[in-house]
């Protein structure tokens, strides 16, 4: 049987030196040198995705594309999105205010734009952690997506806005908006298994998983999408500092030479596969 229209996004979060320096609070240039080690990933993905002849998504934070604004010119040169991360991988919850999270916004289109020239249509929250205010703000800046909340798993769907949190009743969800949601999930997610994470505050995540078990994850995920998801998208979300080790580039190689085993498996963009989402759905009818 012939299928199609499977979408495989590879997607990586650029934090680099940024997530270090910014909300785990590094100030040890041994722990800061974990964020550089980011700048040889990114080169090694580089690589692989240029072997492979595969358009990626890259989630820059304006920090990262100050301070390694080759890598980024590079990735952006190599035909690769580049999208919306923060500036110093700033947890939007952690901003408080509309305005603060605003300035940062700002902040993060300034950088990018000096560096590479581009103006991001797509946006990713560093932590994964939108604010009440979050979704509003990408519309007031023009985003067409965003790709940090986990209602559906391969199936993108419209954001909204005006959900009421109510605890002694149903939730309440609000209207749907001109924002494409490209959710993601921490079991797609790099970080958690790998990064060993040790702060003043103590243990933050073992991580260190063999990549033979995040393999069996990551296929089965997919092989369950493939056989029940006609049409879904897989997005993998994966971070140059983390990926990028010996090991883990062996396993992402299997993981790509898994999928193309596979009839109708396309590798895309993610601000191409929410544009592909657009030109089906109706804004409105995906709400339930
Ligand atoms: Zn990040």
């Amino acid at each position: 049987m012939t299928r199609t229209n499977a979408t495989v996004c590879l997607t990586f979060d650029f934090d680099a030196i940024s997530l270090w320096i910014g909300p785990f609070g590094a100030t040890s240039p041994s722990m800061i040198s974990r964020g550089e080690f980011g700048a040889v990933g990114a080169r090694r993905i580089l690589g692989l995705l240029d072997r492979e002849g595969i358009p990626a998504t890259f989630f820059v934070t304006g920090h990262t594309a100050e301070t390694y604004p080759d890598i980024v010119r590079d990735i952006a040169a190599a035909g690769h999105e580049i999208g919306h991360h923060g500036y110093l991988h700033e947890n939007p919850i952690a901003l408080e205010t509309r305005e603060r999270e605003r300035e940062v916004l700002q902040r993060g289109f300034d950088a990018l734009d000096r560096v590479a020239g581009i103006r991001p249509t797509g946006y990713r929250s560093p932590a994964w952690d939108n604010s009440p205010y979050t979704i509003e703000l990408l519309l007031e800046h023009g985003f067409r997506y965003e790709s940090s909340l986990m209602g559906k798993d391969f199936v993108p769907y419209w954001c909204r806005v005006g959900d009421v949190i109510n605890a002694n009743g149903p939730y309440e969800f609000g209207e749907p908006v001109d924002l494409v949601e490209m959710p993601v999930s921490w079991v797609l997610d790099d970080f958690p298994y790998f990064e060993h994470v040790y702060l003043k505050t103590g243990l933050l995540n073992v991580g260190l998983a063999a990549p033979s078990h995040v393999e069996e994850v990551w296929r089965g995920e997919f092989d369950f999408m493939y056989r029940d998801v006609p049409g879904g998208v897989f997005n993998l979300t994966m971070h140059p500092q983390v990926i990028g080790r010996g090991h883990r580039m062996l396993m992402l190689e299997r993981l790509i030479a898994h999928m193309r085993g596979h009839d109708g498996v396309t590798f895309a963009t993610l601000g191409d596969a929410a544009q592909t989402f657009r030109g089906v759905n109706p804004r409105g009818g995906a709400v339930a």
